[in-house]
Parts: structure tokens; sequence; C-alpha cells
């Protein structure tokens, strides 16, 4: 054997478990299992053409022979990104740590308590430095918050009544190119009319509903809004507000002139560049639109003993529920990134972010002042970390590339300088060095710099921030560390234990994988760079791109969109434009079969489409009739089908074939939600089935861990007719050559966490993806026939077999009064996080083990299950005071003076005899939602301030 193969660390089951499983579940061998799972027409009749695989040593060197390949230039682009300082100690014990990026979305409050808290905070340094009353937990970046923004005071305009047709939305020439593109995106479908100009001149129509402007804007120039916010609100117009975060650490909010919405990124509180992201991008807005706001909002409740906890508050509000009424799609967002930043605040506090931001201004003040001596000409009269020097640009570029430095240019006369964190004193005096050679002067180097603040009175902040307790309490690493590792404790995360979600496949994400993106190489590059310093990006990218084309048997790939449900935008648009290049503009219906994901209905509308529901079989099967019946009756306007493959319901549909020919006869086209590629990858693919476009989830498929709740990554993949619309990007060349305008902020999205899925495939390589395949299915149908007689499995396929996942159905117990999110609270008793619960069907759970589970993990999951099974057969409907009611149980229950439960403490929380040896604890009882989502609080404030003032 050969030990040093990936693979055998990747795949759980080893060669002897792969026996025993084979004989658990009646099959010969794998292959067998296969045959009898994946319909005959849709098997691929081949390998895939992708490399052998590397060791994990080889992977090593060849992915640090290309890092070198990227040059790290001083870079001063800005543009809304810009070198930022990772503290070490958030760098190795959140960005490097599993505990933190390997658990999932905190929808098992009562162990996620670590993760929530971390997002609060998140939440609270946004309001203060906004100066709003409500932050959600990020978006996907600066550009994609500020179409949420134009979209939400869109949504929101109809109250007003005397805005109810008014369409336009003012956006100031001052905004950042990338997000001028996104808006363009999301206002067409909407017909939203966009009028870009200069807000000085702006006349306050009242065909308007709402304006965005940038602050500081994209020339550095930092412009009093006070006056441009009241005659807008004047004349009913809202007011978004585009802002760097941490120059409001020095300037006054936008809460403070009275902005509805303000949008941006936090990136520079400490995460790298990565050639693009993934960063989280923040969104805060007024109380008034609580229920309106796009992404997750976590807030303060209280458990079933009156404790504070968190939870995500107001979930009525997303697109699982919402549908196609929901006014966003954003699932996946940017945890990870957001508990980054929000600790680098926890880290600085706000005198270390008030000295960081003095620091940058006085450094770009101090620039200027020694530019001038040279006889250049700055031309910003208030800025924060931005100058704009006047002079020839093409000589200054080549002289600065020769130093190793890159600025921007906005136009051959202009050179942008945007200073960060990270800018040193030696460093401003290479710049200088740079302008003195340009105009062939001697130039005196800077000593020192004065940080006291130099931004003018009236632009000035002058209230407080970050004044809650947790942001002035861990500035020592000792304290950090111990603060980090208190949450990170309440957490379940893949490193205590399986985390079984059905359709959100949370397989091993590898160290292997992980490691480059802790170097800077690969870290500390703009995504505006010019292309030829960023060859190691390009090559990684361009070769991951191939290797996706090819697993997905289309013709190309962008990986642009930052998640599944950006995906499904993305391809929707895309298929928008095909049509349109048709000349086709007036097909514009979406089929979407009953069981889709919550996101295909909300992108559909967001594309402009018009979404009608397909019904299910008995079996949960597409019901082919109706579909053939409602696509002839669209004929003449029918865009799409949104298909999901293996089904939701955890089969693989022999009809598909059918399905997709009968889209295509009709003069649509099919879109594939990728979610469940990890029952294809190496066995079948989208192209083989008939789609036309998929999206990809990395972060489920492809290894990228799920970091709570994000970052993501979600490529399309589109058939030749697709290819030329591609998404493009405004900075940097890239996409079709009939490209849509941008899906992302970056030409290449989150670049950075594109390298754990390269690693993924290149370690794998070519049999050990398939491999991979084989495993996952054979690991969901030996629980599968281990749970047998236990529990009833909903839906299978026509062999009676699952695919890499199945759905239990749950509904039964009712009678002795047990919902399913009982059984979700009584595993955490067991150590172990629910399984995905009531999706697609409620009432039920949904279990996807993944090929990374060994048989061991596996078999103490089933004891539990069938533990489970024996404790819901015991209780009845009449007394609630039971062991499954009253989960889960926490240390504080065990160890209280009382005990007033009708069973022991053994019982309680060492049910099975594996529980007693790697005990996890739920740090608070069940958690009350309703009380919560009465009682809306969304910052650090300590409940008991709320409770009283509530009245
Ligand atoms: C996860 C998922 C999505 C959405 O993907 P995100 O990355 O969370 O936006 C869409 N469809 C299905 C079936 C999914 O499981």
């Amino acid at each position: 054997m050969k030990t040093d193969s990936f693979k055998l660390r990747h795949i759980g089951p080893s060669t002897k478990d792969l026996g025993e499983m084979l004989n658990t579940i009646k099959a010969d061998s794998l292959e067998q299992l296969i045959y009898e799972t994946v319909p005959d027409d849709i098997l691929l009749k081949k390998s895939l053409n992708l490399d052998f695989a590397l060791s994990e040593q080889e992977y090593s060197a060849h992915i640090q022979k290309l890092s070198a390949k990227n040059k790290v230039f001083k870079t001063y682009i800005g543009l809304g990104y810009h070198e930022a300082s990772l503290p070490a100690v958030i760098q190795r014990n959140i960005l490097e740590n599993p505990g933190w990026y390997t658990a999932y979305t905190p929808y098992q409050a009562e162990i996620a308590q670590g993760r929530l808290e971390a997002l609060l905070n998140y939440q609270t340094m946004i309001c203060d430095l906004t100066g709003m009353e409500l932050a959600n937990a990020s978006l996907l970046d600066e550009s994609t918050a500020a179409a949420e923004a134009m979209t939400m005071l869109f949504a929101v305009r109809s109250r007003d009544q005397k805005k109810n047709n008014v369409n336009k939305f003012f956006v100031s020439e001052e905004i950042l190119p990338q997000t001028l593109s996104l808006l363009q995106t999301r206002a067409i479908p909407l017909d939203i009319q966009l009028v870009v100009g200069d807000h000085q001149q702006f006349d306050f129509s009242t065909e308007f509903y709402g304006a965005i402007l940038q602050y500081p804007g994209k020339s550095g120039q930092v412009y009093d809004y006070a006056d441009f916010v009241e005659k807008a609100h004047q004349a009913e117009i809202k007011v978004a507000v585009a802002a760097d975060i941490l120059s409001l650490v020095s300037l006054k909010s936008p809460g403070s002139f009275d902005a509805d919405v303000v949008v941006g990124t936090t990136q520079r509180f400490g995460i790298p560049l990565g050639y693009g992201g993934p960063h989280a991008g923040f969104f805060a807005t007024r109380e008034a639109y609580k229920r309106t706001i796009p992404g997750r909002i976590i807030g303060v409740t209280q458990d079933l003993n009156g404790g504070r906890a968190l939870r995500m508050a107001l979930q009525t509000r997303e697109q699982h529920i919402k549908r196609d009424k929901a006014t966003s799609n954003i699932c996946t967002a940017q945890v990870l990134l957001a508990v980054m930043a929000g600790m680098y605040s926890v880290y600085h506090g706000p005198e270390g972010l008030s000295y960081i931001a003095s620091k940058v201004n006085a450094s770009a003040v101090t620039l200027s002042g020694e530019l001038e001596k040279l006889g250049f000409n700055q031309l910003n009269t208030a800025y924060f970390d931005t100058i704009r020097i006047q002079g020839d640009a093409t000589k200054i570029k080549e002289i600065a590339e020769a130093h190793e430095v890159n600025f921007f240019y906005p136009d051959s006369n202009t050179v942008s300088i945007s200073l960060n964190e990270a800018t040193t004193i030696e460093d401003l005096n290479t710049i200088l060095s740079i302008f003195a050679k340009v105009v062939g002067k001697e130039y005196t180097p800077i000593q020192k710099i004065d940080t006291s603040n130099t931004i003018e009175k009236d632009l000035r902040r002058n209230t407080d921030f970050l004044t809650n307790e947790v942001f002035n309490s861990y500035h020592s690493e000792t304290e950090l560390m111990r603060y980090i590792k208190k949450l990170e404790r309440k957490d379940l995360s893949l490193n205590h234990s399986m985390i079984p979600l059905g359709s959100c496949t949370m397989k091993l994400n590898a160290a292997s994988e992980m490691l480059p993106l802790s170097d800077p190489q690969w870290g500390n590059i703009h995504p505006f760079v010019p292309v030829h310093q960023a060859q190691g990006y390009q090559e990684v990218l361009k070769k991951l791109e191939e290797q996706l084309t090819e697993i997905t048997g289309f013709a190309a790939t962008s990986l642009q969109p930052n998640s599944g449900a950006q995906g499904e935008f993305a391809g929707l648009m895309v298929i928008r434009a095909y049509h349109e290049s048709n000349g086709d503009h007036h097909r514009n219906i979406c089929l979407i079969p009953s069981s889709a994901h919550g996101t295909n209905p909300a992108s559909a509308v967001m594309a402009g489409m018009k979404v009608i529901v397909t019904k299910a079989t008995e079996e949960g099967n597409i019901d082919i009739e109706d579909l053939r019946e409602k696509a002839l009756k669209h004929k003449d306007n029918l865009a799409a089908l949104m298909v999901t493959y293996p089904s939701t319901h955890g089969v693989y549909e022999s009809g598909i074939r059918e399905i997709t020919q009968i889209i295509h006869d009709n003069g649509g086209q099919v879109y594939m939600d990728g979610a469940n590629m990890n029952a294809q990858v190496g066995l079948t693919n989208p192209g083989a089935i008939g789609a036309d476009v998929c999206h990809l989830n990395l972060h489920k498929t492809f290894a990228i861990p799920h970091g709570g709740g994000g970052p993501g990554v979600g490529p399309i993949c589109v058939a030749e007719q697709l290819v030329p619309f591609l998404p493009g990007n405004p900075v940097i060349t890239t996409g079709g050559d009939q490209a849509i305008t941008a899906i992302s902020a970056a030409p290449w999205g989150s670049a950075l966490a594109c390298l754990i899925s390269y690693g993924y495939i290149t370690m794998l390589g070519v049999n050990g993806l398939k491999e991979a395949t084989q495993y996952a299915i054979l690991n969901a149908n030996y629980i599968k026939e281990r749970l047998d007689g236990h529990y009833n499995v909903l839906y299978v396929g026509e062999k009676g077999r699952a695919a890499h996942e199945m759905i239990l159905d749950c509904r039964p117990f009712k009678a002795n009064g047990i919902e399913v999110t009982d059984i979700a609270k009584r595993l955490m008793d067991y150590g172990f996080h629910a399984p995905t619960v009531s999706f697609p069907v409620a009432g039920t759970i949904m279990i996807e083990p993944t090929e990374s589970e060994s048989k061991a993990e596996l078999d103490r999951f089933c004891d539990a299950m069938i533990a489970i099974r024996k404790e819901i057969a015991e209780t009845t409907a009449d007394n609630p005071n039971n062991v499954m009611k009253n989960a889960p149980h926490t240390l504080a229950m065990l160890t209280a003076d009382s005990w007033d439960f009708p069973y022991s403490r053994e019982q309680a929380a060492y049910p099975l005899s594996y529980v007693a040896e790697n005990k996890f604890w739920p740090s608070v009882r069940r958690v009350d939602d309703a009380y919560g989502d009465r009682n809306l609080i969304c910052t650090c404030a300590p409940i008991e301030e709320y409770m009283e003032t509530e009245g």
C-alpha cells in the first residue's frame, strides 16, 4: 500500500472496514453498489481527464514553487482593498485552528455559543463604527453589500405610497468601479434605473427612491454628506453610504449624519488581501428595517433556565422560508472572516484602533507634505488615507514598478496612493525616492510621523465607540488567547465529532489543503495588481477552472461567485444574457421543483424571472408529466429549469435525461444546483445529465471549510453556448467576450480560498476523486442499513439504495410528543451535531456522512440514533418532563444540588459508554427563539439592561 497517498488520509473507512461495510449492506463490491445506485444511462464510460494524485509532501513543494511566482510588491492601490496586519494570535488560534474553521453555520445554538458571541462582537463593532442601530453578521463583500442596500431600499419603498412606482437610484461617481458594476448587475433584472453623477450637482428629484455615496470617495476625498442626506430625506429619498471601516474610527459616522444604510468591507481589519478574498462585507441599517435586512443577524435571547443565550434571530426572513418572496438569496456568508475582524477589534480596542487610524492618516499627511516640497500637486483637500498626485502616470508607473511598488493610476496625469496599517516610514521614503527620481531631485528622508489627529474638526468623529467591556479587556496575548479558547470550547466542530449535515457535505478540511493560506506569498496580493505580478495565482486559478470544467463535463468555469447562491444568480444571469443574445428578451419563466433549496426561487426572482413550481411524486421524484405540461404551457417564455441532482430527496432520479430534454425541446436552459456534487464526481456529471450550467459549492464538495457559515466559493461551470457570457470585472479583464457585469467585487472572487479546492483535487487525483464519491455513497448506505428497523428512510432509488444522503421520517414520533427538534437537541447529549432538520421535508432529518468518516464514527452515530429511538419509544405525549424534551443537558444541571427529573443523571449525560470518554457539554440549555425575536437585541449590551427598559 502506498502509505504516503493523501487518499488514505481523506477517506475514512479502511480496507478492513470496507469488507465489513459491504457485508452489512449486502453488496459484493463498491462497483456493484454504484451500479445499484446510479442510473446506467448517466454513468460515465471513462475516467475523467485529470492528473494522478500528488502526495502531501509533493503538493507542499508544488504549491510553494507556485507561490514564488507571485511578486509581492508594496501596494497602495486602495479601491477597497488594503494591506493589513493580521495579529499572530488570531492567525494561530482562529485562522489555523480547526476548532473555528470547521464549524457549521450556528443553527444549533446550544453548541455554537462561542462563534455566536464572536459574531455579536462583530455586529457591535459595526454598529459602533457606522453609528447605526442594527448590523448583520456579514455579507460577501463590499460591492454585493452595496447592491443589497440598493435592492433592500427598493423593496421597502412601497411602504411609502408616493414612491410606489419610482425606480431611479442615484449613484455617486465617487463609487468604487467594482461596486458600480455590481449595482448594474443587480439593477437590470429588477428594472431599477441607475443614474451616475456628481452628488454635489444632484437635484433631489422625486423620481428617485434612493442614492448611494462612497465615504471617503474612490478618489480619497472626504466629503461632508450631512447636507445631501438632509435634502434627500426631504425628498423622501433613502441614502446608503459605502464606507471605509478604518476611516470611520477617525471620521464622523454615517449614522451621525442620518444615513439609512451603511455598507463596506472589514478586510482591512486584519484580513489578508488574498488576491480578492475571502473578506467579510458588512451591512448596517435602522432597526425599522429589521425584517428586510439581508443575511443573518445574531441576537440575544434566553435559555430554558432564563440565562442569557445567543442564536440567529428573525429567521423567518431567510430565503428558506420566504422562497420566491425573498428579496435576497444570502445563505453562506463570511462568518470566519467576520469572527477574525471582530477579534481584531477585541485585540486592539478603541485605543489601538485610534492609534492605527491616526497613524495611517498622519502618514498620508506627511507624505503629501513631502511630495509637495518636491514640487508635486496633491489634489485631495480633505482625506483619510489616500492622496492624489498630479504627474506623468506612465513615467511614475515605470519607476514605481522598478522599485516593486504599485500605485493606482486613474488617468494619464494622476497617481493615487492609499496608505495602510502596514506602511512604515521606510515605505514612505521609498515612495518619496520614486517621485524624487521622476523629477530628478534629491529628497530629505522622513524621520518621524506625527500621529496627532489631523482630520479637520467638522469631519472628525466626536463620539465614543467600542465602549463595551469585551473591547477593553483582552489586549495582552495571554488574555486574548484564553478568550478565544473559551469561545472555542463552547462550539462543536469537526475536530470533536462528525457533523452529518445533509446537503452541506461536512467533509475533512485537510491541514495540507489549509497550510498555504498562511503564506504571505498568497495572502498579500491585491486583486487589482497587474496580472503578470500574480503568475502563481493565475496558474492555480486557471488549472482549477480546467479541473472543475472537466469534472462537470462542461466547456468553461468562472470562479467569481462567493457562494452557492451567488452561483445560482450568476448562472441565471448568464442564461438571461444568452436568451437576449438570441433576441429572446421575453423568456422569463423559471420552473423549480417543490423540493428545491430556498435559494433557488430567491435567485430566480433576483434574476428577473417568474417562478413556477412543479410537483413531486409520492416517491419524491419530479413529477415528469406535471413538468412536461408546464414546460409546454410556457414554451414561448420558458427561460430555465433549476434542478438539484441527485435530488434534495437523496435520490438519483432515473428520469433526469428525459427532464432536461423536455426543457430543451421547449426552448429553455437547464440550471443544475450542484450542492450534491459529492454524489457525482467521477461517476457522472451535469454535462452527462444534459444540464447547461451548474454551480459548485467548493465549501461543500471540494473541501473548503464551512467556517461557521462561510467563506464559500460558488463557481459556475457552463456549456459551450454560455461561455461568452461568463461574468467580467471592470478593473481586470476576465470572463467571456460578451461578459455580463460583475457578480463579485474581485475578478476571481475568493481566490485565496480556491487554493484549498485546488489542493483537494490535486492530492486526490483522478482515481481518488472517484473513490471519494464511491465511499460517500457507501457510508450513507451503511447508515441506512444500520438504522433499518429503527427509522423509516423516506425516499430511495429504484434498487432500494440511498445516494450520498438520506432523509429519515420523524413525523410518526409526534404521537409520543416528540418533534424533530427534540432529536436534534438530544443528539448533543450524545456528542453529535444534528443532521439537517426539516429540509427539504418538514418533520424529517437528512443525514449525509461524507466519505471522510470512519466506520467507527459511523457506528457511534448509529448507536446514538438507535438509543434515541428507544428513548422516544419510552416517552408519552402527556408527560413532557422527559429526557428528550429536556435535552440538551448542561453541566450546570448535572452538578446542581437538586435533580428533579424522572431519569438518572447518567441517563441524561452519559447515555452510552463512548460518550463518557469524550464528553461535549452544551454551554446553555435549550434556547428560546421566540423570546429573542420579540425582544430583538443584536449588540453586546447585557440583556438585563433591555429587560428593565422594555417596560
Ligand atoms: C447549500 C445549498 C445552496 C446554497 O449554497 P450557499 O453556498 O449556502 O449559498 C443551494 N442549494 C442547495 C441544495 C444547497 O445545499
